[in-house]
Order: structure tokens, then C-alpha cells, then sequence
């Protein structure tokens, strides 16, 4: 038993290795390596957190995420803001609010703002333009991210030339068939990953991603997850712990675990080594240190909350989400704290791709 043991771990440390050398391995390799990631998460981490460093040195982004609608035409069964959640506190904020969040967060030190929001209406292409207009004149040397779900070509192009640099829109699954469990019949896996194809051609740095622990997945679906990224390759990886929700369908479904969590960041940091890594909030919610162990994984960014701390607990997607009482300036601070621990500090920068294209 014991020589089995040790007879696994010398098999994924050789995984590992040649996964550091050649950035991807095969499906059942892969999935060797997540059944068998007790034996191995250790040697992980270290060889993930020397390709982070060796690329992005020991400076972390900051990107300051500008919750700014919790409306949303969608119902994934996971989310709290979800359409049917009779029991969400609605709110959205207005163009001028969005403007002076961001004021606010430059005079902090973001050089980056990620618009995020449920699939609202309410805000045209016209209006959506105008504020990323307003906001790339206003601070030129910032980036402009959106995540605002799944729009028409034109629309993605009309933000683009308005000055949008990145786009934040995670797959969630790579698997269709996963998709349509997570998901109402009438949102469609094809379109979401249309739509990354489309962000794509339209020149935007493009986020992908998925829940770890969602509920229906495997750990086969875990090791086509690494497969789809490294065929995708896009700049930035969003993963996170799926965490229920009490008004959602799947209040009563287990959460993920950071265990699990940190595995998959490593092995997409190995994968992909210059993506762009977030050591998310979900992260963070799930274990206190989650953020900071998420670093330690080979995670190079933290996307702290700059929304008016009046909305903040109403842009729940999730129970018991982390940093929803405190100024913006509070947030910074403790990170600033939390990530000196990592060995790690913050970088004051638009914090852009270091990969070609
Ligand atoms: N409307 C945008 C933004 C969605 S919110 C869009 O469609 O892209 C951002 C991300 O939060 C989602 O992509 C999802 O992966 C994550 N999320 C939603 N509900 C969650 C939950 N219960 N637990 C963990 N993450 C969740």
C-alpha cells in the first residue's frame, strides 16, 4: 500500500515536471493527476509559483471590480442574481456613479476597472459606449475590462471601438452536456462560446473560466477543463469555488472546496503559464486565506471591490461573500497585508499580458 503510494507521487512529480516543459499533457494525464492531487499538490505549487514568478516576477494586479447592475434577464440555476430570485434587492448605478467609483479607485492606485454585471437591458450599447468612452478619456492610462455576459457581435465591436480593452465572460464548463444542467434550456453553450470566439476576433483580451465543485461535475469534466483552456488559450483564467446560494435551485447543493480550487490553478498556471491568474473572492469566501494560498498556487491577480459599499451585499452572487462592509480603501489595505505574507506586493499598473498576441 505504502509502495503504492509513493510509486503515485514519483508518477505525478514526473507528470508535473514535463507538464512545467511542455505546458500541456493528455487527458488521462490530467486526470491522473487531479484523482491523485493529495500525493502531489505540494510539488504543484512550488513548480506553478516558480512560472508565475519567473513571468511576472512577484508583482500581483489589482483590478478594481465595479459591480454596477445586479439586474439580470438570465436564470442559472447557480447564481443569485438570478432572474427568478424574487428576494435579490435590485439596484443599479448610474453613469455618473460608475465614473466616480473609478475616480475613487484611481486615486487609490487601480490603473485597471472591470465593469461586471448581470445581462441588463436597461443599459444600451449607447449608454455602455459613453461610459467606457468617458472613462478611457478621463484616465488614459487605464484599462477597461467588461463582464457583462453574452451580447451580439455588433455590440462586443461598438464596446471595442469605444475603447473596451478586455472582456471577462467564463464558459462556466466546457462540456455541453454539464452546461445544460447548470443552465436553463434557453441559454445555449454553443452561443456562450460564439461569443468568446467573437471577443476574440474583435482584438479583446479575452477571460475565460469556470466554477470548481459545480454541482453534476466530474473530475473528467475537471481534466477537459485544462484541455479547452489550452486549446483556447485566452489571456486570463477566471476559477473560483462554486458556493451555493440559499434562494437559488441549488441552495442545497455542496459548495467546492479551496483544496480543489488551488489544485486547478496550478495546473493552469503550468498549462498556460502567462495567463492572467485571479486569486478570486469565491476563493477567499470559501477559506480566510483562500486568496493568499491562491497566490501561493501560481493565482498573480486580485480583483478587489469598488462598488459603493451601499450595494454591496445586494450584488450576492453567493452565501457569505467576503469584503461586502468595507471601503475600498479598507480592502486595499488588507490586502496589501495579506499579500506581504506571500512574498509577494501589489504592482500599480495596467497590469497587461505579458504572452505574444
Ligand atoms: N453576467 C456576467 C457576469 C456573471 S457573474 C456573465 O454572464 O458573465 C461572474 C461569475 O460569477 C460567473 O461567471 C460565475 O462563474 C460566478 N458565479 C455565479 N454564481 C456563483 C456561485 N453561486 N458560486 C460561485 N461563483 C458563482
Amino acid at each position: 500500500m505504502v509502495f503504492m503510494q509513493k510509486q503515485h507521487t514519483a508518477m505525478c512529480n514526473s507528470l508535473i515536471d514535463r507538464l512545467r516543459k511542455e505546458t500541456a499533457l493528455s487527458f488521462d494525464e490530467y486526470l491522473f493527476l487531479i484523482k491523485n492531487r493529495d500525493k502531489c499538490a505540494d510539488y504543484l505549487y512550488k513548480n506553478a509559483s516558480q512560472v508565475r514568478e519567473s513571468i511576472y516576477g512577484n508583482k500581483i494586479y489589482i483590478r478594481g471590480l465595479i459591480e454596477f447592475t445586479n439586474y439580470c434577464k438570465n436564470n442559472c440555476f447557480y447564481c443569485g442574481i438570478r432572474r427568478d430570485n424574487k428576494k435579490a434587492d435590485r439596484y443599479r448605478l448610474s453613469s455618473d456613479e460608475i465614473l466616480s467609483c473609478a475616480d475613487y479607485g484611481y486615486h487609490l492606485g487601480f490603473r485597471t476597472f472591470v465593469l461586471q454585471g448581470g445581462e441588463d437591458a436597461y443599459y444600451t450599447d449607447e449608454m455602455l459606449c459613453d461610459i467606457v468612452q468617458q472613462l478611457k478619456e478621463k484616465h488614459s492610462d487605464c484599462a477597461v475590462t467588461l463582464s457583462l455576459g453574452e451580447r451580439s457581435f455588433e455590440s462586443y465591436k461598438a464596446l471595442r471601438n469605444a475603447g473596451a480593452d478586455r472582456y471577462l465572460l467564463r464558459h462556466e464548463t466546457a462540456d455541453p452536456e454539464h452546461y445544460g444542467k447548470l443552465h436553463p434550456p434557453e441559454m445555449s453553450h454553443k452561443n456562450r462560446l460564439e461569443c468568446l470566439e467573437n471577443l476574440k476576433k474583435l482584438g479583446y483580451q479575452v477571460g475565460a473560466g469556470f466554477m470548481v465543485g459545480s454541482p453534476f461535475q466530474t473530475e473528467e469534466n475537471l481534466a477537459r477543463e485544462m484541455l479547452f483552456l489550452k486549446k483556447l488559450n485566452p489571456h486570463m483564467v477566471g476559477i473560483g469555488p462554486f458556493i451555493s446560494h440559499k434562494d437559488t435551485p441549488f441552495c442545497n447543493q455542496t459548495s467546492g472546496t479551496a483544496e480543489l480550487t488551488l489544485f486547478m490553478l496550478g495546473l493552469v498556471r503550468l498549462t498556460l503559464p502567462y495567463a492572467l491568474l485571479p486569486a478570486t473572492t469565491a476563493l477567499g469566501t470559501i477559506d480566510d486565506s483562500g486568496r493568499e494560498k491562491g497566490i501561493l498556487a501560481g493565482a498573480n491577480v486580485l480583483m478587489p471591490n469598488l462598488s459603493p459599499v451601499n450595494v454591496r451585499k445586494k450584488y450576492m452572487l453567493y452565501d457569505n461573500k467576503i469584503c461586502t462592509g468595507d471601503e475600498a480603501a479598507q480592502c486595499i489595505e488588507c490586502l496589501k497585508r495579506r499579500i506581504s505574507a506571500t512574498g509577494c506586493e501589489i504592482e500599480i499598473s495596467r497590469g497587461d499580458y505579458k504572452g505574444e498576441k
